[in-house]
């Protein structure tokens, strides 16, 4: 397994993260101990970096990850967040950080996280976010409950302007760097390193996007984009190439991100993902999955409040 520093942190962190969205079945039903079964591979093989949420599964994915880090929490470097609770609940207040970090440490069954992240700070406002949520975060830094802070969302606006604005120690983005897409490179990348704050990339797969089984009904993307993934899979599948094993072998090679969050909830998914760190690409197949997804390149959608969109 291969490591990089977050940024200016001390977290050493493996280049494939453990997403544990799946866990609160967002993904569908998953089965608890093949769950934890997967966690302790992951642990097993080197994973270190697991990144989870009161959100994903409204609190379910918090509480399967905290049972299955029993008696192993000091191998991992644990981030969660704060500030979404629902697909349209949300609390950026200085009380519900101290509360919610209060909630996590007791389903996440540990007394401190190593990142506590803004989650989706697109729906919040962004001046309350700047002057009240990373303030009250810094406090639960100096308390010891979270050893790092950072924010996460999908449009690159406000990450942005939080960045320049106050002092944090990550980024996390998701679908904005991976085959179907790359801005994060040249948009995000350069304000994150002037201030050497560590990128985390996620959503290799385009959430389901770029794998044999596809998109997941909720899927925001325009149509056009889910279509390509199909193509492409379609491509792969004749060819006896593995698309998401592809994928992620794009994302692992980006040199500047710390590490590429893969949403996992089964065994022989972080076997394929870790065999994925281990073969290289033939370039002419790269190339052909690529010209498939041309047409759906860096396409977008709208998420969080009119004035956060790019
Ligand atoms: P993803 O692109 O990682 O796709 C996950 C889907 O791919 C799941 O259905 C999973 O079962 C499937 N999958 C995984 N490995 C596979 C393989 N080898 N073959 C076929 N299918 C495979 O999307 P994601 O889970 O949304 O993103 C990864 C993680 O990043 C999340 O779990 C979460 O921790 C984090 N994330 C954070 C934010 C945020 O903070 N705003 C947003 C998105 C994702």
């Amino acid at each position: 397994m291969q490591y990089r520093t977050l940024g200016g942190t001390q977290l050493s962190v493996s280049i494939i993260g453990f997403g544990a969205s799946p866990l609160g079945d967002v993904f569908g039903a998953t089965d608890p101990s093949e769950a934890k079964r997967a966690v302790h591979l992951a642990i097993d093989e080197g994973i270190n970096l697991f990144d989870v949420s009161p959100y994903y599964g409204l609190t379910l994915a918090e509480e399967r990850l905290g049972q299955a880090l029993q008696g192993r929490r000091n191998k991992v470097i644990l981030a969660t967040k704060c500030g979404r609770y629902g697909v349209d609940s949300f609390d950026f207040s200085a009380s519900r950080v101290v509360s919610s970090m209060n909630e996590s440490l007791q389903r996440l069954r540990t007394d401190y996280v190593d990142l506590l992240q803004v989650h989706d700070v697109e729906f919040g406002n962004v001046e309350q976010i700047i002057q009240e949520t990373i303030p009250a975060m810094r406090r639960l830094q100096e308390q010891g409950k979270a050893r790092y802070i950072g924010i996460t969302g999908y449009p690159l606006k406000p990450l942005i302007r939080i960045a320049e604005a106050v002092p944090i120690d990550s980024i996390l983005t998701y679908c904005r760097y991976n085959l179907l897409i790359d801005d994060m490179d040249s948009v995000l990348m350069p304000v994150a390193e002037k201030r050497g704050i560590g990128v985390i990339n996620a959503s290799g797969l385009h959430m389901g996007i770029l794998t044999e089984h596809g998109a997941p009904d909720w899927h925001p993307a325009p149509r056009e984009v889910r279509e390509a993934g199909r193509r492409a899979a379609e491509f792969c599948r004749t060819h006896g190439v593995d698309l998401s094993a592809m994928a992620l072998r794009y994302c692992f090679d980006h040199p500047r991100v710390a590490g590429t969050l893969v949403g996992m909830s089964k065994t022989e998914h972080v076997r394929r993902n870790l065999q994925a760190l281990a073969t290289s690409t033939d370039p002419e197949i790269l190339h052909q999955v690529r010209a498939i997804l041309a047409p759906a390149f860096n396409q977008v959608w709208s998420s969080g409040h009119r004035e956060n969109h790019d």
